[in-house]
């Protein structure tokens, strides 16, 4: 791991060997997030545009040498990332713009961006010969590391707050993992799978804790650029709930700087839910958010949900850095844009995906951006992880079936009335 120099504590700015430290600065833990540091000279060496050009390896491991991991690493056989990304001129054209594209990462192998991070989790778990992996979760990032697991035969437990929907849980079993159904809150699922981590040296992939997880969602911004030709585009919106994605993006977008990749840094905008709104209060107040106590969260977008963000600080550095901005939308809005995605795309989203266009459509609104920009909308998950949300969008959409007896003539009277 000659690439990486040091792994930087983001509160202190002391820096440690990779080796030194599994997770995070030992003198603020779990608050002690680090950054990965690399030498941006000897990957160039390693890895170009042009070099790029030839690989056929469309996946994130594309990007391997950018990647903290060994060269030779031996990495699991899902096909994560190099995602689709698309241009959507009649979504741009009802919203008065001229170049706008939906990248679509609810086409990862477990059905959201999080196979990005857990994917790392794996490759880093079985370097440390962990018997066990594990992570606490509300669901998509669960799903990615056992979905993962599940691909290289690993063992995996997983920590979920009791309340946690079914149907995300049963996704969980299917792929084989031990699943504890923890009686309390995500924090406390969270704190009980720290300790169960430190008690038997299980390899941890929580998020905002890990300092590898934001270097696999970074990946989406390698490939956004590289989609798009290595022109940059203006704006990205992004859902946010611990922020760990919006930060990786940024990560990523500082490497493709540091390489003479790109020319220009986009501004990333970050989209919350009303009602989990801690990162854009802040953001709005000025506020510290190593000081800024928790929330009390509450949306219909679970995978946004977050009281106190783990990875808060990257979070307010990715819209702070990039002059980007936070926007909030209303559950209403945030399900009411799933099916306005879905027929101007034929992308269909979970509401927490569907939340980053309904803060495209507020900023357009409230006029944060100009016709000319051009803007990345990216989708962080399948619709079919949350079918119920769907329904509840369709029906604000005040869309419904038409009834018709089985018969031509009855099809031929409904039809005249359309
Ligand atoms: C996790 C998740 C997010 C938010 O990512 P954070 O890193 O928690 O900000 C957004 N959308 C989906 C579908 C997710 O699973």
């Amino acid at each position: 791991m000659d690439h990486i120099l040091h792994l930087k504590s983001l509160i202190s700015g002391r820096t440690f060997r990779p080796d030194e430290i599994e997770y995070v600065d030992p003198e603020f833990g779990p608050d002690g997030v680090v950054d990965v540091v690399y030498d941006y000279d000897l990957i160039k060496s390693r890895i170009s545009r042009e070099s790029l050009r030839d690989n056929r390896d469309y996946s994130i491991w594309r990007y391997k040498p950018l990647l903290p991991i060994e060269p030779d690493a031996e990495v699991p056989p899902l096909q994560i990332g190099w995602t689709p990304i698309y241009a959507v001129p009649r979504l741009a054209a009802e919203l008065g713009l001229r170049h706008l594209w939906v990248k679509d990462d609810g086409r990862n192998p477990t059905g959201s961006f999080k196979d990005r991070a857990s994917a790392i989790a794996v490759v880093k778990g079985r370097e440390r010969g962990a018997e066990i992996i594990t992570t606490a979760s509300t669901g998509n990032a669960a799903a990615a590391l056992s979905g993962i697991c599940a691909s290289v035969g690993q063992a995996n437990v997983i920590f979920v707050p009791e309340k946690a929907p079914p149907a995300k849980v049963a996704q969980l079993l299917a792929y084989g993992a031990t699943v504890m159904l923890v009686r309390g809150t995500y924090d406390d699922a969270f704190e009980l799978c720290l300790q169960a981590a430190d008690a038997y040296g299980w390899y941890n992939r929580n998020t905002g804790y890990n300092p590898y997880m934001s270097e696999g969602k970074k990946t989406a911004t390698l490939e956004m650029c590289e989609q798009l030709g290595w022109e940059a585009p203006d704006r990205i919106f992004v859902s946010v709930g611990d922020g760990c994605i919006i930060g990786g993006l940024h990560k990523g977008l500082k490497d493709l700087m540091a390489m003479g990749w790109i020319d220009k840094m986009p501004k990333l905008m970050g989209v919350q839910a009303a009602g989990s709104n801690y990162l854009a209060e802040a953001w709005e107040r000025g506020e510290n958010v190593l000081t800024k106590p928790a929330i009390n969260a509450q949306t219909a977008a679970d995978s946004i949900s977050a009281g106190l963000p783990r990875d808060r600080m990257k979070a307010m550095a990715a819209v702070v850095e990039t002059d980007g901005a936070y926007i909030t939308v209303s559950d209403d809005e945030i399900l009411s844009a799933i099916p306005v995605l879905a027929r101007g795309s034929g992308v269909f989203a979970e509401p927490a995906g569907a939340a980053a266009y309904a803060g495209l459509v507020k900023a357009v609104a409230e006029g944060l951006v100009s016709a000319d920009e051009r803007i990345v909308v990216l989708n962080t998950g399948s619709g079919l992880k949350d079918v119920a949300g769907a329904m509840k969008g369709v029906e604000l959409s005040g869309t419904q079936p038409h009834r018709v007896d089985a018969n031509l003539d009855d099809l031929r009277r409904v039809m005249a009335t359309l």
